[in-house]
């Protein structure tokens, strides 16, 4: 969406598939961070932004057995927002959206899911798409899977995948609002992470669980399920008696991988297309803001003038894969930390000694808050508005 707004913006007809009928789906990244704020001041369209429903989240805090250690601060970063803004990503996709339909080169396809590839000899040159009235053919000069995790144009494209084993998943519940908490993010105890994110009458939570142990949590019982939760985030006990069925409860399988090339004649993957990010750091949505935006600023200009070359696509590979290779390494590292606490709370001295220390606390703010490669909005302003 960020990338078809972009796009838009500076002139190049654009048609943005989405294969739901709408963006309401729980249980999606819903963090915006502090780099991706800026990219919205940058467009002029932050104050707008901050109008729509959000919690500011200044510092990340971690409850371990009724202790809470803040550890994560963004309360010093070079940006307007010195903070973690929590949205539900349906507002602020369907922001994004409101504001790329005022270019009258943008379009956006609703229910339309694309499922093939079309080509001529080694060029893509669209896609094959399913709608509600038939299979349609859209042909266009420049094609970009941004598909998600899941990506099934990068399938078609069969562009080679290194994957990366990760030892988590995460389910995902709600849990309406009864007790308030403290503004912390994160909570442990008895061997259970549990993560809580305010929706205003409900918490949105999530709690990780080993790889492929769901089956076997389920054959566990609801009961001790809910039990554990509590253990590690107390102040959920009186709400967690609405969970009643399993159903209530997603199972979001985690993946980690990235493409070897990102590209091929007449196609770009980007976000989690190209690198299938895992939720630890909640990083994945800023990583895929910054591939559109540096996709736009080297490939809006040759679009228009119909230049475009595999060398173009190249450069964004070559711009954004240095920073993605870090952050994954990172969070291959946070998660095998996060499946280590699962079965033992770190000490609590060295959670201390964090929570006390300004300039780690600040250090962190920077990896998570930016990002490894910020990028920043250089691609054209064609003025022309519906
Ligand atoms: C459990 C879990 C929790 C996470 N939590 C966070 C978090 O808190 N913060 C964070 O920053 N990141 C988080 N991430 C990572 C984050 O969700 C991704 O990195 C990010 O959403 C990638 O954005 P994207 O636009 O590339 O793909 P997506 O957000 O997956 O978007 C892809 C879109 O394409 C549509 N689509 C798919 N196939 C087709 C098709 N064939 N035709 C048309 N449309 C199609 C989908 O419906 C979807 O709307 C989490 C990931 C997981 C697994």
């Amino acid at each position: 969406m960020m990338l078809g707004y972009l796009l838009a913006r500076a002139g190049v007809e654009v048609t943005v598939l989405e294969k739901h009928a709408d963006f309401f789906r729980d249980f999606r990244g819903d963090t915006i961070h502090p780099a991706t704020t800026e990219i919205l001041a940058e467009l002029g369209l932050l104050e707008e932004f901050l109008r729509l429903p959000h919690t500011e989240v200044p510092e990340l805090r971690l409850g371990i057995d009724g202790e809470t250690f803040g550890l994560v601060d963004f309360r010093h970063l070079p940006t307007r927002c010195k903070f973690m803004a929590f949205m539900p990503q349906w507002d602020f996709l369907n922001f994004l959206a409101g504001k790329a339909k005022q270019y009258p080169a943008f379009r956006l396809e609703m229910s339309t899911e694309a499922t093939d590839l079309l080509r001529s000899g080694e060029r893509v040159t669209g896609v094959r798409a399913r709608t509600a009235q038939g299979d349609v053919e859209i042909r266009a000069d420049f094609t970009v899977a941004c598909d998600g995790r899941f990506s099934d144009i990068r399938e078609h494209a069969d562009l080679p995948v290194r994957e990366f084993a990760m030892p988590i998943d995460v389910l995902w519940f709600r849990v309406p609002r009864g007790q308030d908490a403290p503004p912390t993010l994160g909570y442990l105890g008895g061997g259970q992470i549990v993560l809580a994110i305010d929706r205003g009458d409900y918490w949105q939570c999530g709690t990780i669980i080993g790889k492929g142990t769901f089956t076997q949590i389920q054959a566990e019982g609801l009961a001790t399920f809910r039990d554990r939760v509590a253990h590690a985030a107390p102040f959920l006990a009186s709400g967690l008696d609405s969970l009643t069925g399993w159903d209530q409860v997603k199972l979001l399988s985690v993946r980690s991988n990235r493409l070897r090339r990102w590209y091929r004649p007449g196609l770009l993957c980007i976000g989690d297309a190209a690198h299938a990010m895992s939720p630890a750091g909640a990083a994945g949505v800023n990583y895929a803001i910054a591939d559109a935006v540096a996709t736009a600023n080297h490939l809006a200009l040759p679009l228009l003038k119909g230049t475009l070359a595999v060398a173009d696509l190249q450069h964004v590979q070559r711009r954004r894969e240095p920073a993605i290779r870090r952050a994954q390494a990172l969070q291959r590292q946070q998660t095998r930390q996060l499946a280590a606490l699962s079965r033992r709370n770190p000490p609590l001295q060295l959670m201390r000694l964090i929570s006390r220390t300004p300039l780690v606390k600040r250090r962190l703010g920077r990896i998570v808050g930016l990002g490894f490669r910020r990028e920043h909005v250089r691609s054209l302003h064609h003025s022309n508005r519906r």
